[in-house]
């Protein structure tokens, strides 16, 4: 028996950062079977991959045949006061509230909002929580629970840096993206204007100039333009077909934890496939316990949730961190034993990062591409440049891009102007990057975070030296070290 301290140091060698409940990437796994000597049994690769994406990703073979449609979750981001507060607010209020008695009396983190297309009505869960913070904080503990992201851009404002933020945030995640023009009542209101800043500086082009991404025209303050967008979300979702297993034990991730006083820990999770019942023994993280209770947004009590769900459960040993993903367990044993396990791998874990491994460095990034050489598929070095003018950008991605890639890639998640920010850091962890500033100040408590979370942040004044270290790690690659 392999423990999974075991397994996360093996992947560590390999130069493949992970943690204990991460989903790997099938060459990782391979690597892994490898190492310990284990027989890989591929099973229907093509199909399970192509279906990865639509079903967030928790499939196996046994699910193939079994897959249902489920709806879309959906997060909204976008920049600071252009309006996502008050998107989400107008939905919740006219879109669920309406058309429930009593209307919503818990805030547990999502919703269920019907929607109407050609008659027939489907449904759609919005996550409460706007920001990409938030988005890739998850993404940086390895959920992938948003199925679309909508971005929020006020037409009297157009495109600033966080819309950017947020459009490579959710392109990093390979999330489709709906946009949403909003404050179109304000005066100085330009879609127009909105749409060509989207197509030059994000390269989003309007389905209307013969793209493929939906810009939906709104007011979130009077409502105009809502039913409009909701569809444009409900028919990404049909083209992306989203689907789930609801016949086998739940697995899926939490949103929201928090202590109650009364009733004790309260987890908000997203059901992602499976039916989660009262009764089932979960396991999350490090807490576990028996369901008690599983509560929707109007505080009524479920004995089931299916995919695409959200619940609020009762019943958890302990709060477990937003992101965290769940599982049912057999029996309560069972259950116990596999948290004492995984909270003695996590602080053996903490040590390790503290002792100063595992961390994303350019040289852990060149030692995972390395695998590449092998066939596989790390061969790509994902950076993240924030400069001090936008010429700097420039003149850097194209010294960049000049080095030759034939074996490994560089990709830019993000190439801007302004100094090294905290959703720098998390990006560039959820993604597996490198943060390069040229020009520019890290400030205090985005220094912190770099050291917290071992990502790092290499500083630059000379082009050339930038160019020159990117070189010599590509290289590294190139020529695995001994
Ligand atoms: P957030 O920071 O993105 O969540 O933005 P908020 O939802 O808090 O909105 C920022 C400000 O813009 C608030 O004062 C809102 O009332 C206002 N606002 C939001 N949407 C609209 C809109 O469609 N029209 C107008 N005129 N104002 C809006």
């Amino acid at each position: 028996v392999v423990n999974e301290a075991e397994v996360v140091s093996a992947l560590f060698m390999k130069g493949i950062m992970a943690t204990v409940n991460e989903t790997l990437s099938r060459d990782a796994v391979k690597l892994v079977c490898e190492q310990f000597e284990v027989e890989v049994l591929e099973v229907e690769d093509e199909q399970i991959e192509t279906m990865a994406k639509k079903t967030n990703e928790f499939i196996s073979e046994s699910d193939l045949e079994k897959l249902k449609p489920r709806p879309p979750v959906v997060t909204i981001m976008g920049h600071v006061d252009h309006g996502k507060t008050s998107l989400l607010d107008y939905i919740r209020k006219e879109k669920v509230a309406a058309g429930e008695a009593g209307g919503i009396t818990q805030a547990i983190g999502a919703y269920r909002v019907p929607v109407e297309v050609e008659g027939e009505t489907h449904t759609c869960v919005f996550l409460d929580t706007p920001g990409h913070e938030a988005f890739s904080a998850m993404r940086a503990r390895g959920a992938k629970v948003t199925d679309i992201a909508v971005i929020v851009v006020a037409a009297d404002d157009g495109v600033r840096p966080q819309t950017l933020e947020a459009i490579s945030h959710a392109k990093a995640a390979e999330v489709p993206i709906v946009v949403a023009i909003n404050k179109v009542d304000k005066d100085g209101a330009s879609v127009e204007k909105v749409m060509q800043e989207l197509s030059a500086q994000a390269q989003l082009y309007p389905e209307e100039w013969g793209g493929d991404v939906a810009m939906v025209p709104v007011s979130a303050k009077k409502g105009t333009g809502v039913d409009e967008l909701l569809e444009a979300i409900m028919l990404v979702a049909e083209v992306s077909e989203f689907s789930a297993n609801p016949d086998r034990e739940a697995k899926g991730t939490v949103i929201e934890a928090t202590l109650d006083r009364k009733r004790g820990p309260l987890a908000t999770v997203v059901v992602q496939c499976g039916t989660l019942r009262r009764g089932d023994v979960m396991l999350c993280g490090d807490a576990f316990g028996k369901v008690r209770a599983l509560l929707d947004h109007t505080g009524k009590s479920l004995k089931e949730a299916g995919p695409s769900e959200a619940v609020q459960v009762m019943g958890l040993s302990g709060v477990p961190a937003a992101g965290e993903v769940f599982e049912i367990r057999p029996d309560l044993d069972d259950a116990r034993s596999k948290a004492e396990e995984r909270g003695y791998t996590q602080r053996t874990q903490r040590l390790a990062n503290l002792a100063g491994e595992g961390k994303i460095t350019l040289q852990s990034l060149a030692a995972a591409a390395a695998v590449a050489e092998e066939g596989l598929e790390f061969g790509r070095l994902n950076l993240i440049l924030k400069v001090d003018v936008a010429g700097s950008a420039e003149a850097i991605r194209s010294a960049l891009e000049a080095l030759p890639q034939d074996t490994i890639g560089l990709r830019f998640l993000l190439s801007m102007t302004g100094d090294v920010s905290i959703s720098d850091i998390d990006l560039a962890q959820a993604s597996e990057a490198v943060v390069l500033g040229f020009n520019v100040q890290v400030p205090p408590a985005a220094e912190a975070h770099s050291k917290e979370t071992g990502i790092e942040v290499k500083q630059y004044n000379v082009i050339y030296d930038l160019v020159d270290d990117i070189r010599k790690a590509m290289e590294g690659m190139m020529e695995p070290e001994e």
